[in-house]
């Protein structure tokens, strides 16, 4: 028996996992991490596996980084966490300051939380309770688009459309508007993606003018539906989306959670629009992939109209235990900091040209309906027939064989349905790109030999 092994008994007799068939594990191993250092994870056999994934895409800046390390070990010597109501302290200051000056600009005011999720349930509650505290009594409705994710609780499950997290829940969640969004994959084929983008806005378009009434919002994620398979769009959308929102009266959530810090080649998706959401929602790579944290960004505003004498009842009494946690806050200064001393966003573009070019080769397999990037997300589909874009029934599993796959040869790839996709940390080489790249491309083939 390995150290491995040994040690997965003692967690599997305890530990429930997330988004797990804990079945599985009796022919799937677990893999025991004992650390981590820049892109590369560490078990407790010693066998090294690089992290594509950036640990659910939280990680920015490699993990055990030095620098992040130093501004919470100075943390830890001050301050670990204090109540932020009736209370404060510099880093959570110091941290809203920094934020409101980088975000696009009009959002004034931060209201933190612990998770995305939660952040969702920020978001929901606010806008409603906003048009609630202007008398608009009849919107108590969101709008969401087809294919999204915002998360896991009731609320968040609520506004989001995949299927496989959904469905059993669909009892116990609120009625909400759902929209054909504009997801490139499903394009015209010659089609070009700000056509198609632009065709499918005639969905939303059509949906404000006849529900604006009762709406207070629509959420969506910029440029890509992360959980959704990786499918991307075009900016033009999130304009077209921001014009119809202001023309109608219904604010516009932009869930940034996993797409803010970068991601998409910008320090936020919606810098590619120029648009300033209602509320914009942080988290993941917020804390550079250390702490739990997350915060709703919205505009004065929304924030006055909750500002009033106390008897009015007009607060927003919501909060979390954690909200605005000291050592998180710092840990997202020190990710800030980096941002700002090493040229990212630029370097960024190196990069996610050479990731680009690194699996060009699988443009033409006959399982690859398509590779399609923004920025540092990279995403191929495989599918069953490449010219009916038919998928592969999800029975088979055939993204596990390519995790699978990629484990031994070590290289965390966790692929999303039949999505291989990279998300790595920044501070990956272009020879680890080109592993990464050359386990994917062996792994598809794998998974895909036998139709
Ligand atoms: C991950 C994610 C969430 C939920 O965040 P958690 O911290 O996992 O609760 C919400 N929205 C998007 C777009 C996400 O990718």
């Amino acid at each position: 028996m390995g150290a491995n092994s040994d040690f997965v008994k003692r967690d599997t007799a305890v530990v429930w996992h997330p988004c797990t068939q804990m079945k599985d594990h009796e022919w799937l191993p677990l893999i025991p991490i004992r650390r981590g250092q820049g892109v590369w994870l560490e078990d407790f056999e010693g066998k090294r596996y690089l992290d594509a994934i950036s640990s659910w895409w939280v990680n920015l800046f490699g993990h055990a980084n030095p620098r992040i390390n130093a501004a919470l070990n100075g943390q830890l010597q001050q301050l670990e966490h204090v109540i932020l109501a009736g209370f404060s302290h510099a880093a959570v200051v110091e941290l809203s300051e920094r934020l409101v000056k980088l975000v696009p600009p009009g959002l004034t005011r931060c209201f933190y939380a612990d998770n995305g999720s939660s952040a969702v349930e920020v978001a929901l509650k606010m806008s409603f309770h906003y048009w609630r505290n202007q008398g608009r009594h009849k919107k108590t409705k969101f709008i969401t688009l087809a294919n999204s994710y915002h998360g896991e609780t009731l609320g968040a499950l609520a506004v989001g459309n995949v299927e496989l997290y959904k469905q059993t829940y669909a009892p116990l969640l609120m009625d909400v508007i759902t929209v054909s969004g504009p997801d490139c994959f499903l394009r015209e084929s010659g089609e070009s993606w700000e056509a198609h983008t632009r065709r499918m806005f005639a969905h939303m378009q059509q949906t404000l003018e006849q529900h604006h009434d009762e709406t207070c919002a629509v959420i969506l994620e910029p440029l890509v539906q992360c959980a959704g398979n990786m499918r991307m769009y075009h900016p033009m959308y999130l304009q077209l989306l921001r014009e119809a929102c202001e023309r109608y009266g219904v604010h516009l959530i932009a869930d940034e959670i996993a797409v803010g810090f970068g991601r998409t080649g910008t320090l936020f998706a919606c810098e590619q629009a120029g648009i300033t959401p209602d509320f914009m929602l942080l988290s993941k790579g917020l804390t550079g992939g250390y702490l739990p944290l997350s915060v709703v960004l919205t505009r004065d505003e929304i924030y006055q109209a909750f500002y009033d004498d106390y008897t009015t009842l007009r607060a927003f009494l919501h909060s979390h235990s954690y909200t605005g946690n000291a050592l998180a806050c710092r840990a997202a200064l020190a990710t800030l900091d980096i941002f700002r001393e090493d040229k990212v966003i630029e370097n960024n573009r190196v990069l996610a040209a050479h990731m680009g070019k690194s699996v060009a080769g699988l443009a033409e397999h006959p399982h690859v309906a398509e590779i399609r990037q923004h920025g540092m997300i990279l995403a191929m589909e495989m599918v069953k027939d490449k010219h009916a874009r038919e998928a592969y029934p999800w029975q088979q599993r055939r993204g596990l064989a390519v995790y699978q796959h990629a484990l031994k040869r070590g290289v965390l790839l966790r692929p999303v349905g039949n999505v291989v996709y990279f998300m790595p940390p920044y501070v990956i080489t272009q020879p680890e790109i080109d592993l990464m790249a050359q386990v994917a491309a062996e792994g598809i083939e794998l998974a895909t030999r036998e139709n």
